[in-house]
């Protein structure tokens, strides 16, 4: 009966010992209540496939404890249930506590403040600077604005989005290629001085931007579908570079020992020997062919570009496709085939047919799916899988993913005490 019960679980924490499948399939109702609240507990019995009573008893202590609260559903007419007696619905509590996420980009940075509603209450924005001082001097800044802004809420988690791999303890930055940061002690430096609301107890997080985006994606799903589905899944977030997040026997994988963290780094496989010179280091890597911001350079050619004038960004390349442009949607169709040479070998290599694509390549997926579906079905992953592509959001997980890490670190342990 539990087999059926999907959790994206974030596992790589130390957290309090409930591996007992209560605890798990408290968990899991927990994420789908805030993806779909307010929810009657017979809809969550059902999406579940536990009987009424479980899902019952697992709330009873945290409606006690004032976490969650029920509240009376809006009468749908012609179901013709529970005639007469209005159904309950349970949602989360909106008032005790609150949540900060910080998405890091490689050209802006957005600060965003959330409760266990769920929506983004109130959001800052800015360019990011080059050097990570400055960047985290305003972050702070940035932080401390939203705080003064809690109407009261008490400040649980910091959770922070960043384009590059981190350490296993999710506290530093360890490298981001695209911003030219290398081992910034992220949570630290945010943390800074006991201060109140922003003092040394608070927890800070430091995730990959693909692995927070796979949450945040997960969390959208999880509205409309079951959950089993969303036990093994990619998700490539295709932008200024490329990354993947892995979500594999329901937890998010980061990799092992030493490499923890490492995993999904992806972007920089070679694709093409001797090709294009990428910010890592070396030529030919996957995301100088494959995330948007490479459409400009597949666009121009090898043409000599004439001084002065700057090749057309991802958007604008969409644009013109969408305008008839013929070269515009040939660029977008290359990188359509390019996307699925990497896809491809990442099915393979990882035995994981399900694919959901995010970021700003969204934007022109009409132009890119067909391309990248018939690239994937030429390969041995197209032949010997039921694979699946999805488009994801292009705008948004950014930010949304930097909060699900917060939110979620928080209801996977223990609730914050
Ligand atoms: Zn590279």
């Amino acid at each position: 009966m539990m087999s059926n019960i999907a959790y994206i679980q974030t596992g790589w924490r130390a957290h309090a010992p409930d591996s007992t499948n209560l605890a798990r399939s408290t968990r899991m109702l927990l994420r789908l209540v805030r993806a779909t609240q307010p929810i009657s507990r017979s809809e969550l019995a059902r999406r579940l496939g536990l009987n009424r009573s479980t899902v019952t008893d697992a709330f009873k202590p945290l409606i006690t404890a004032g976490l969650l609260r029920e509240e009376l559903l809006p009468q749908t007419s012609g179901l013709g249930r529970n005639q007469g007696r209005p159904p309950i619905g349970l949602s989360f509590n909106r008032a005790r506590e609150f949540f900060i996420g910080v998405n890091i980009g490689v050209r802006r940075t957005q600060v965003g403040l959330t409760d266990l509603g769920g929506e983004i209450i109130i959001e800052d924005e800015f360019a990011t600077p080059s050097e990570p001082r400055a960047a985290l001097t305003l972050i702070r800044a940035a932080v401390e604005r939203l705080c003064a802004r809690a109407d009261g809420r008490k400040l649980k988690l910091i959770g922070v989005s960043v384009p590059g791999p981190t350490d296993a303890q999710r506290s530093r930055l360890l490298y981001a290629p695209h911003l030219g940061w290398r081992d910034v002690p992220i949570a630290e430096a945010i943390r800074g001085e006991a201060r109140a609301p922003i003092n040394g107890s608070v927890q800070v997080i430091v995730e990959n931007d693909a692995t927070a985006t796979a949450l945040y994606e997960a969390r959208l799903r999880l509205r409309s579908e079951t959950g089993a589905d969303l036990n093994d899944f990619i998700l490539v977030r295709s932008g200024t570079g490329i990354g993947l997040g892995l979500v594999i026997g329901g937890e998010v994988y980061r990799g092992t020992g030493d490499g923890a963290g490492l995993a999904g780094e992806f972007g920089h496989m070679t694709i093409v020997a001797g090709g294009k010179p990428c910010v890592c280091g070396n030529r030919g890597c996957w995301e100088r062919y494959a995330s948007a911001a490479s459409a400009s350079s597949l666009y121009v050619g090898d043409r000599v570009q004439l001084g002065g004038q700057s090749a057309p960004k991802y958007v604008d390349i969409v644009a013109r496709a969408e305008g008839g442009e013929l070269r515009a949607q040939r660029t977008l169709a290359q990188v359509g085939q390019y996307l699925g040479i990497g896809i491809g070998n990442v099915i393979m290599g990882l035995g994981v047919p399900r694919v959901i694509v995010s970021g700003r390549i969204v934007f022109g997926w009409k132009f890119i799916a067909e391309p990248l579906r018939e690239t994937i079905a030429q390969r041995m992953a197209g032949k010997l899988t039921n694979w699946s592509i999805e488009p994801g959001t292009p705008m948004g997980a950014g930010l949304g993913g930097a909060l699900e890490v917060a939110v979620d670190e928080f209801l996977s342990s223990g609730l914050g005490g």
